[in-house]
C-alpha cells in the first residue's frame, strides 16, 4: 500500500456528511448556491464566470502591490514558458473587471453582474479563514449612485434574511471620497501618525509610507487609542463626496436598514473610494467581517476601459455558511423519497423500471444494487432516510403488483397493481 497524500493545508473537502474539524457538507453547500442564483435573479444580476488563473499583473494593477493580499498572500508562478507570471486568484473583482473590459460588455449598456466561485489566499488556516476559499461577489458596472450604492446593501440584507441570520450581523459604513480627498486626508494621517512612529508595530511602521490608511485597520491593541484619534476620511470630504454620502445613508433610513458609522473602516484593497461597507458578526470570532464592498469607481479605467463608476461586494461562503448551520436556516434534502428493493431472479430489472419510471415523475429513488436478503436491504432503506420502500418480490414480480411501505409508519404497507404506484405515493406523500 502506498501512503496517503492528504489535502494541501487550508484548503477543505466538501463531503456528503459533516468533518469534525469542518462542519459544512456539500449539499448544504449546494443548497446555498441555489438559494443565492435564485436571489441574484430576483434583483435582475446575470452570473459571469471567469478563469481561476490570471495574469498576476492583473492583480498587481488593481488590488496593489503594497496590500496584504498581493504582497504575501498570492500563490504565483511562472508559466511552463517562464516567461508569462500567474496567480490564482485571491479575490473575483479584478478578474470580472478584466472580461467586462476584454469583451466590452460595457459598450452602452451597464451591467449588473453576479459570481461565485473558489478564491486563494496563503494565509495561517484558522477558523473561517482557509487557503482555498470560496466568495459569491456581485459587481454593478457603470452606475454613480448613490441608489445602487443603496440598492446592493438591501440586496445582502435580503439574502441575509432569507438564509434567517438577519439578526446576527452588523452593517458598518463609512465613505473613503475620492482621489483627491484621500490624498489631503494621507496627508494629515501621515503626519499625525508620524509623531507617534515609535509606538507603532513593525507593520504599521511599514504602511505608514507605503499604504498609511491601512493602519487604521490594524487590529493591534496597543495602537487602538492612537488609531481612534487619528485624522477621519470623512472630515476630509468635499461637497460632492458628503452629499453621495448623506443620500446613501438617507436611503438606508428609507429602506429601515441600520447601520453604524465607523471612519476607520478602509478595507484592504487599494482599490475603493467613496462608499465602502462591512457585515459583521460577533459570532465567529476573529473572522468578524463575512461580507466587504464598496465603490470602485476608477478600477475599469485602471484596467484599460472606458471610465465607468463601479459598486460590489464580496461576502465569504464559509463564514457565512457557518453562521447559517449555527443560527440560520437552510433547507435542503440529502435522502432519496424511496428506496427501491428486490429480491428473486428478474426482480431487479423490474424495480429497476419502476424506479425511472418515478425518478421521470420527480420522484428521488435509490435502487438498492447487489442482491442481499429482503431484511438487510429494508435495513439498508431504514438507513437511507427514505420516506417510503418499494419492494418487488417474486409473488410481486408474478402477478404485475408492488409493495409500498411508508417508513413513517403513518399507512399500513399495501400491495397493489403496479398501474397504482404513482397514485398510492402521491396519496400517502400529502397526509
Ligand atoms: P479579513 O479582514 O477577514 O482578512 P479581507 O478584508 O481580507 O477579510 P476581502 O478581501 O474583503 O476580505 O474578502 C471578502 C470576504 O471574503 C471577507 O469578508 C471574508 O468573509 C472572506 N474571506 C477573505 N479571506 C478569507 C479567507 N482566507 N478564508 C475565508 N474567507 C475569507
Ligand atoms: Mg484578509
Amino acid at each position: 500500500m502506498g501512503t496517503k497524500i492528504q489535502a494541501v493545508k487550508g484548503m477543505n473537502d466538501l463531503l456528503p456528511v459533516e468533518q469534525k474539524d469542518f462542519k459544512l457538507t456539500a449539499s448544504f453547500w449546494q443548497a446555498f448556491e441555489d438559494t443565492v442564483s435564485r436571489w441574484a435573479g430576483r434583483f435582475g444580476y446575470q452570473q459571469i464566470r471567469t478563469p481561476i488563473v490570471e495574469q498576476t499583473g492583473l492583480f498587481v494593477r488593481s488590488i496593489g502591490e503594497e496590500t496584504d493580499v498581493v504582497g504575501k498572500e498570492m500563490y504565483t508562478f511562472a508559466d511552463s514558458n517562464d516567461k508569462l507570471s500567474l496567480s490564482l486568484r485571491p479575490e473575483g473583482t479584478a478578474s470580472c473587471l478584466r472580461a467586462v473590459v476584454e469583451h466590452n460588455l460595457l459598450y452602452n449598456n451597464p451591467q449588473k453582474l453576479w459570481y461565485m466561485g473558489p478564491m486563494f489566499r496563503r494565509e495561517r488556516p484558522q477558523k473561517g479563514r482557509y487557503r482555498q476559499f470560496h466568495q459569491v461577489g456581485i459587481e454593478a458596472l457603470g452606475f454613480e449612485g448613490p441608489d445602487i450604492d443603496a440598492e446592493i446593501i438591501a440586496m445582502s440584507a435580503d439574502l441575509w434574511k432569507e438564509l434567517g441570520i438577519r439578526d446576527y450581523l452588523t452593517l458598518e459604513i463609512n465613505s473613503l471620497g475620492n482621489r483627491e480627498e484621500r490624498a489631503a486626508h494621507r496627508a494629515a494621517l501621515v503626519a499625525y501618525l508620524s509623531r507617534y512612529e515609535d509606538k507603532l508595530d513593525e507593520d504599521s511602521k511599514r504602511r505608514l509610507y507605503t499604504n498609511p490608511l491601512r493602519v487604521l485597520d490594524s487590529k493591534n491593541p496597543d495602537l487602538q487609542e492612537i488609531c481612534n484619534a487619528a485624522p477621519h476620511l470623512t472630515d476630509y470630504l468635499g461637497e460632492s463626496s458628503r452629499a453621495h454620502y448623506q443620500q446613501f445613508k438617507a436611503m438606508l433610513d428609507g429602506l429601515n436598514i441600520d447601520y453604524i458609522e465607523n471612519p476607520r473602516l478602509v478595507r484592504g484593497l487599494d482599490y475603493y473610494n467613496q462608499t465602502v461597507f462591512e457585515w459583521t458578526t460577533d459570532k465567529l470570532g476573529a473572522q468578524a467581517t463575512v461580507c466587504g464592498g464598496g465603490r470602485y469607481d476608477g478600477l475599469i479605467e485602471e484596467l484599460g476601459g472606458k471610465p465607468a463608476p463601479s459598486i460590489g461586494f464580496a461576502m465569504g461562503v464559509e463564514r457565512l455558511l457557518l453562521l447559517v448551520r449555527e443560527y440560520g436556516k437552510l433547507a435542503f434534502q440529502t435522502a432519496p423519497d424511496i428506496y427501491a428493493v428486490h429480491q428473486g431472479e428478474g426482480a431487479v430489472l423490474q424495480v429497476m423500471k419502476y424506479a425511472q419510471a418515478l425518478r421521470s415523475d420527480g420522484w428521488r429513488v435509490l435502487q438498492h444494487s447487489g442482491y442481499q436478503s429482503l431484511k438487510t436491504q429494508m435495513k439498508k432503506a431504514d438507513a437511507s432516510g427514505a420516506r417510503f420502500a418499494l419492494i418487488v418480490a417474486q409473488s410481486e414480480l408474478s402477478d404485475g403488483t408492488v409493495t409500498l411501505k411508508d417508513m413513517s409508519g403513518r399507512h399500513a404497507q399495501v400491495t397493489v397493481d403496479a398501474a397504482l404506484l404513482s397514485d398510492t405515493l402521491e396519496q400517502w406523500k400529502n397526509n
